[in-house]
């Protein structure tokens, strides 16, 4: 196998042969030579319906028409200029127009950059240190989020190279726990700046919050001055128009985005209300800079995706969406399992557990060995998911119901493997 071969030359030039972690699975993971619509081709002309998309960004589907006639065009006209452009207006104009809390932007080129200039300017607006943050949640891959879950309340380093001096500074809490939230602003809401939260946790499956958690913790910030981020680097364009502070019907004071605001490219953006994001450089002196922000393929691409992302697109992602989550489910009933699926819209995962899962604790009890299996059956019979039970899977605006139907098929097979086990 080619992919194989590739690997193994990889491993000599890239630590651990990929360039981002969850990308490496054993035996080795299959390399790409093409993409298309609902497929992904790997070097050995393997087709594959993809439903990991590059973890989110590809809602219309692998080369989307217009994204790519824009982009063309775009490149054409050079790809880097350090100036600004006239679509960086356009596409920070689209971005207000959608989403409820956002008035102004800043682009940046990932949502890691996103969150991390969205603490920063919530330090500054405040003047205080803290960040609280939930068990299991993800927020890109710099120090101050880059922290264990665990019971205690201050933060210890998930990595090597974390100085705990940084994460002292971010306190976990349980996903949908009211009362570890209204404990620690109790003692020392003083000196939190901010909460950051994914509104529907996407990076350890899919966790929804509970009825009225987004409205207390709208509320219980409102009331002591911390500032409320929301981080839709993956809900955001995904879940509704306005991401999913629409679809909640909650305002948070910041958002951060990436993945799908790019239509395939680099991206990440922070917006919320004029008054906090005025204090960005250079209107204001909170520091924000980079040689790629705005870049304008990406944000070319982005403008390209956003236009096509309407009414119709929303209600066939859900009708999509609900229809595959419902078959799913009796897939594992007839199989006599009970495994947990949950979803939204265009995302959805299956736990491998009995629980109900609302938290990182219940995510937890999946059954991560048994998924591996689920994972390579499926894959060795032409369907790709994320290869990790912790993350969430996409479908497109180009999987069709022939896909879908194939996908089930493939399912039921997984699943009478996994039974077996
Ligand atoms: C992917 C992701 C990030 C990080 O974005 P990158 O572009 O990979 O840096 C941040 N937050 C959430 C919720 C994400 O899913």
């Amino acid at each position: 196998m080619r992919s194989e071969e590739l690997f193994n030359e990889s491993k000599k030039f890239l630590p651990g042969g990929v360039d981002s972690p969850v990308r490496a699975y054993k035996p080795y993971p299959f390399f790409a030579e093409w993409a298309k619509g609902s497929k992904i081709v790997d070097v050995d002309g393997k087709s594959y319906i993809d439903y990991c998309l590059a973890y989110g960004p590809m809602v219309l589907g692998h080369a989307n028409p217009d994204v790519m006639s824009e982009v063309v065009m775009q490149l054409k006209k050079g790809s880097s200029y350090g100036v600004p452009t006239e679509n960086e207006i356009e596409l920070a104009k689209l971005v207000v127009k959608k989403v409820p809390c956002a008035e102004m932007v800043r682009f940046v080129n990932s949502g890691t950059e996103a969150t991390m200039s969205a603490i920063r300017l919530a330090r500054a607006a405040t003047g205080r240190n803290k960040i609280l943050k939930f068990e299991g949640a993800y927020h890109g891959a710099h120090d101050y989020v880059l922290v264990k879950s665990g019971s205690g309340a201050a933060g210890l380093p998930d990595s090597p190279g974390v100085p705990e001096e940084t994460t002292k500074n971010t306190i976990l809490v349980p996903f949908n726990n009211v009362d570890a939230v209204v404990k620690l602003i109790e003692d020392d809401g003083d000196s939190i700046a901010a909460i950051i939260i994914e509104p529907i946790m996407g990076n350890i499956g899919f966790i929804p919050p509970r009825e009225g958690y987004l409205e207390f913790l709208r509320k219980i910030t409102s009331e002591n001055g911390i500032i409320l981020i929301f981080d839709e680097v993956i809900t955001g364009f995904r879940i509704a128009e306005g991401g999913a502070q629409e679809h909640f019907g909650i305002t948070p004071d910041l958002v951060t985005f990436g993945k799908i605001l790019g239509g395939g490219f680099p991206i990440g953006a922070l917006s919320g209300k004029t008054e906090l994001m005025e204090m960005l450089a250079p209107s204001g002196s909170v520091y924000q800079a980079g040689t790629f922000n705005g870049n304008p393929i990406s944000v070319t691409a982005g403008l390209a995706t956003l236009k096509q992302l309407d009414n119709s697109f929303y209600s066939q992602m859900n009708s999509k969406g609900n229809s595959l989550r419902t078959a799913i489910k009796d897939i594992i009933a007839d199989n006599g399992l009970n495994y947990h699926v949950a979803g939204l819209s265009s995302m959805f995962q299956i736990y491998l557990t009995d629980r109900e899962v609302w938290n990182y604790d219940d995510a937890k009890t999946a059954d991560t060995e048994k998924f591996l299996t689920y994972f390579h059956t499926l894959l060795n019979k032409g369907v790709f998911i994320p290869p990790s039970q912790f993350e969430c899977c996409f479908i497109s605006l180009m999987h069709s119901n022939e896909d879908i139907e194939q996908t089930l098929d493939i399912v039921d097979n997984g699943m009478k493997t996994i039974k077996k086990l």
